[in-house]
């Protein structure tokens, strides 16, 4: 059987290491999350919105034992864990203070006698397997609305933040949540299928790679299960000729590198246009370079070291390929020496299309900047891509800006600002980047039974 295991990734030191469950635990899990599900559906919305509120005091209470943690299992700087912590209690206070309102029936407009009524209902137990990347703010995005209609969850969370997973069936359990309602569960790929394909369970949402996706969303498809996927992303980020370059160059180093560059909407292809290109790029490698590597436990770091070495690695063959192949590399591209999962800031140009960096995802600090004449080539690289999730757009024309966003093929498009998440807005991607949508009350619909009730 495999394990879960902590690896701090500044220094490669493993500290724990938790066995996977067996099948007949995992059946008895699955057992436990169907009797839960049969009375928390009808629990008093009170109770539901109690738990809710207070597993964001929870978070807010305990968040630098909660960040500590992140850091220690995925490298994450600890300023940077801190505003995950926080970003995942307004996520559940969302979900409690908007529970009346996303569960409210909807009357229809319906022509002739009677009235024609839009439940909101609850569905059973779900799946949720996630990534290391965010881990309480992935699970923060699939648990809160669907603990707040009433669905139950079990979880199977990467196999390299184990600390992270149990904290977070510990807090909700500290909020009062009911045994069963929110199950961890250190399960293979097998037992993830196996659990999908059980009858009890109704559905399962996925957040990681195309591979997982692929393969989650075809075990789903052959059992008739829903399933939502949250996949990769190579954003597109838009320099126009109008931009204000400073603002831009200085956003465009965020974009790339926050969270160490692990990010699905992270900004990964820097579309430019010719006219601004020369005084917008020396600025990007600044502000590039401005973001050291830095040890991630001191409050100061904002580049820490990637969440493992095979994660530095696989970076690595991309970057290595396109400059092999002709790239020039303006910025970083060299791995330093000593332990730890660290790979510093880097910047790429002429990428052209035969390079691995024109069309899979960098997930890392390396930025591909390309240079386009007009407007349309801009649109048409930045779609020029298997995936669709996020982009931003820099433009000081709001009118253009928008007309725009309605070329571009993805699901989220901010104009002069880098790709954020909140608790209020709808999180998604379209092509290889998934399907379904989180967050705010779209998250909310995703495993709900609309059921109409008519009456005459
Ligand atoms: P990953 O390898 O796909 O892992 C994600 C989760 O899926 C882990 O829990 C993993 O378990 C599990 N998994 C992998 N193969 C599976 C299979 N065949 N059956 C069932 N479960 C399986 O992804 P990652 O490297 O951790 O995360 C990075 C990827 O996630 C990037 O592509 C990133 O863009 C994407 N991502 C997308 C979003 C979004 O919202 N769109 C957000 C964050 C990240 P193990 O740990 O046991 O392998």
């Amino acid at each position: 059987m495999g394990v879960y295991a902590t690896t701090d990734p500044a220094t490669g030191e493993a500290t724990a290491e938790y066995p996977e469950i067996s099948d007949s635990d995992l059946d008895t899990l699955i057992g436990r999350s169907a009797a839960a599900y049969r009375s928390w559906r009808t629990t008093p919305l009170e109770q539901r919105r109690a738990v809710l509120t207070r597993t964001a005091e929870i978070h807010r209470g305990q968040a630098e034992e909660l960040a500590k943690l992140l850091t220690l299992e995925m490298g994450k700087p600890v300023a940077q864990a801190r505003g995950e912590v926080e970003l995942v209690a307004s996520i559940y206070q969302h979900y409690a203070d908007h529970l009346e309102e996303y569960l409210a029936d909807e009357e229809l407009g319906i022509k002739g006698a009677g009235t024609a009524m839009v439940r909101t209902e609850p569905v059973g137990p779900l799946v949720g397997v996630m990534p290391w990347n965010y881990p309480y703010y992935q699970v923060a995005r699939f648990a809160a609305p669907n603990i707040a209609l009433g669905n139950t969850i079990i979880l199977k969370h990467a196999r390299n933040c184990p600390q992270s997973a149990l904290a977070i069936e510990r807090v909700l359990g500290e909020a009062g949540l009911p045994d069963g309602v929110y199950l961890n569960a250190f399960i293979s790929s097998a037992q993830v299928a196996a659990a999908i394909a059980d009858r009890r369970v109704q559905g399962v949402s996925l957040t990681g790679s195309e591979k997982a996706g692929a393969a989650v969303g075809e075990v789903a498809g052959r059992h008739l299960k829903k399933c939502v996927l949250e996949l990769g992303g190579s954003d597109p980020f838009i320099v126009l000729d109008d931009a204000d370059i400073d603002t831009a160059a200085g956003a465009a180093a965020v974009g790339r590198l926050s969270n160490g560059g692990q990010a699905c909407t992270a900004s990964k292809r820097f579309i430019v246009a010719d006219s601004v290109y020369d005084e917008f790029l020396p600025k990007f490698v600044d502000a590039m370079a401005g973001w050291q590597l830095g040890d991630p436990t001191n409050p100061e770091t904002k580049l820490g070291p990637l969440s493992s070495v095979a994660g530095v690695e696989e970076l690595d063959e991309l970057v290595q390929d396109a400059v092999a192949k002709g790239a020039s590399l303006l910025l970083g591209g060299q791995r330093p020496d000593g332990p730890g999962a660290y790979y510093p800031a880097t910047v790429l140009a002429g990428v052209t299309p035969n390079m691995r960096a024109f069309s899979e995802e960098l997930f890392g600090p390396a930025a591909v900047v390309y240079r386009v004449s007009s407007e349309e080539e801009a649109i048409e690289l930045a779609n020029n891509s298997p995936f669709g999730l996020s982009s931003s757009i820099f433009t000081a024309d709001m009118a253009k800006a928008e007309r725009l966003a309605r070329e571009l093929e993805v699901g989220m498009v901010w104009i002069n600002s880098t790709s954020k998440s909140a608790p209020d807005l709808p999180f998604g991607g379209v092509k290889g980047s998934g399907f379904g949508r989180e967050l705010a009350r779209f998250g909310f619909n995703e495993f709900a039974n609309k059921k109409l009730v008519r009456s005459p």
